[in-house]
């Protein structure tokens, strides 16, 4: 069986540890390959060899920096079938898709490729007589990402092009249940010619995470997961002195209102709330019908989530493919359950599904609940499967209420004809990333990624210039080459007269 190790130092090593992880492909339910998971003293050798390039990589002029991002980005797109199938082999989203997320990757090292541009500083002629003020960003030291199975390239991506490109040196910790693909990108930016020991990969648990924590080397943290370890990662990184950003999970809302393109709302819906199965932070899992449209709205979304094409991955013919792990399926199933001793009536019951010839995938087919109510569990909580949840109000106002009332915050829509109603929603909605007629609207690279309320601990989103900023600290410089006269010495504080 094939192991999965770490990336150290420009290569694969063995890890010191014996403890092993499991990676299933969830289209068939084998266990296909193991994966190495670090103990504290392979997180720590790690953090030795990238603090050690740390010196001569922060101080290469940062063009030579994007001239790597360039021809990492040529050769992530020259290998980008063999990094779609490794992400349809371990995570099971379907390939087009799978493709999709690299791009979007793929994108956050095109912005990363601008970096002389981006880490240009301000400077103030004169701000006292004979007196030069300006400020300038350098990187950080060792910085690492953990990062969760959802994405296994797109969201490591959103931190380590950034943070290298800006001088900084990088371990990412991926997820276990997916690392693959972060091993074949530290290769490929390894043949893009960045030296060793700027890029590491650490397989490993809960064991390497806090590991990362309390490495005294490791200056800031950046993680995406769910909600109650990115509130640990935030406590504990502060705790020990780093800077962090941590995004945490999701549960977000489409409003449907009466005026809208119906059936856009509707296919709208149908992609995020059940594309790759589910398993994204800016899946749609609550339809919010407003006034009367609700009969019509489940009656459209019905039809079209009986006739969802379930399937492995790898056929171009599935729509959706299975969940990541066999636990999974088992908790997404039981919050079907729980809907329904709730009281929600399910619509579409997407529970039991065999596949012929996957009889052992990890498929459950899209489900959908009508008539959920605030304090119903399934509400409140993230199931992070393909069950989308309608829920009845009257008005726009309530709708935009049990919105800003739920603990998380990451993105939301609104399907409407009326611009007014859209305004006032991107206004004043409690969210940080809001759709209007457009259903999942993740940002841009040069825009930034970031949700509000429990589904961010942090001040600064990922990408964009919210990371040039998270990888960055600022110094100001001020001063003055005299000639002739020199001053006295001074007691007060200066002043401009
Ligand atoms: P997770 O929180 O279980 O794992 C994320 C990372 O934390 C992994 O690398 C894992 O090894 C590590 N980890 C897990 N348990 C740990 C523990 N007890 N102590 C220390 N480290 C631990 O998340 P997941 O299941 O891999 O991913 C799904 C979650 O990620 C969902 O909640 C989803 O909403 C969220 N997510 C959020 C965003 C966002 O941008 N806000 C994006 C993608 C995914």
């Amino acid at each position: 069986m094939k192991l999965i190790e770490h990336f150290v130092g420009g290569k694969i090593i063995p890890g010191s540890s014996e403890k092993k992880g499991k990676v299933f492909n969830p289209a068939t339910g084998d266990q296909e390959k193991e994966v190495r998971l670090a103990s504290k003293a392979d997180l720590d050798q790690s953090v030795e060899i990238a603090k050690k390039a740390f010196d001569e990589w922060s101080l290469k002029p940062s063009l030579q920096r994007a001239r790597i991002m360039f021809k990492f980005k040529e050769l992530i797109e020259k290998n980008s079938d063999e990094l779609t199938q490794l992400i349809v082999e371990e995570h099971g989203k379907v390939y087009e898709d799978a493709r999709g997320s690299l791009t979007r990757g793929l994108e956050v090292v095109e912005f990363a490729c601008g970096i002389p541009h981006l880490l240009k500083g301000e400077f103030s002629e004169n701000v006292g007589t004979n007196v030069d003020s300006w400020s300038m960003r350098q990187p950080l030291g060792v910085v690492a990402g953990i990062t969760p199975f959802n994405f296994p390239a797109m969201v490591p991506m959103w931190m380590f092009p950034i943070a290298i490109a800006c001088g900084n040196t990088f371990i990412l910790k991926p997820s276990e249940k997916d690392p693959s693909c972060s091993i074949r990108l530290a290769e490929l930016l390894k043949d893009a010619g960045l030296p060793d020991g700027v890029f590491n990969v650490i397989n490993g648990d809960k064991e390497a995470v806090d590991a990362i924590l309390e490495n005294k080397d490791i200056k800031a943290v950046s993680f995406v997961g769910s909600t109650p370890i990115a509130k640990y990662i935030y406590e504990n990184s502060a705790k020990n002195e780093k800077r962090v950003q941590a995004l945490g999970g999701a549960k977000n809302h489409l409003v449907v209102m009466p005026d809208c393109d119906l059936d856009g709302a509707v296919n709208g819906l149908m992609g995020a709330a059940y594309g790759s199965a589910g398993e994204r932070c800016m899946a749609q899992s609550v339809a919010v019908a407003v006034g009367d449209i609700g009969d019509e709205l489940v009656s459209r979304l019905s039809k079209k989530a009986e006739a969802l094409k379930v399937g492995p991955g790898m056929d171009k013919t599935s729509e959706m493919g299975p969940l990541v792990t066999k636990e999974h399926l088992e908790k997404v199933a039981s919050y079907v359950d729980l809907g329904v001793e709730e009281g929600a009536k399910l619509v579409v019951d997407g529970r039991g599904l065999k596949l012929q010839g996957y009889e052992n995938g990890f498929y459950i087919g899209g489900c959908l609940f009508d008539h959920v109510n605030k304090d119903m569990r399934i509400y409140k909580e993230e199931i992070f499967g393909p069950v989308l949840s309608v829920v009845r109000v009257k008005t726009f106002e309530e709708a935009a209420k049990l919105i800003n009332d739920h603990e998380y915050g990451n993105g939301v829509s609104i399907y409407t004809r009326d611009g007014d109603v859209g305004r006032t929603f991107a206004s004043k909605i409690q969210v940080g990333m809001v759709g209007i007629n457009v259903p999942i609207p993740v940002p841009m690279a040069f825009h930034s990624f970031g949700g509000w309320k429990r589904s961010l601990f942090g001040d600064s989103g990922m990408h964009g210039l919210e990371g040039i900023k998270f990888y960055t600290k600022l110094k100001t410089v001020t001063s003055r080459w005299p000639s002739g006269v020199r001053s006295n010495a001074e007691f007060i504080m200066p002043t401009m007269k």
